[in-house]
């Protein structure tokens, strides 16, 4: 699978910490693409609208 053809998204750890948000400190796995300037990782919380100011890279080895 050549990867400069289409893009795969990079799995990231989105965890948004908004006080008082129905998600707040739960870390939700999601395919992100790297953006061409900083920040590099940008995520929304599809809860409560505020940028997540909590993205980290997941763990790999998938199916392990
Ligand atoms: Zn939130």
């Amino acid at each position: 699978m050549p990867d400069d053809e289409e893009p795969t998204p990079t799995q990231m750890l989105a965890t948004c910490r908004t006080p008082d948000c129905p998600v707040q400190d739960q870390t939700f796995e999601v395919g992100m693409y790297p953006n061409a300037s900083p920040p590099t990782w940008r995520a929304q919380c599809g809860q409560c609208g505020n940028p997540i100011t909590d993205i980290e890279p997941a763990p790999t080895g998938q199916g392990q």
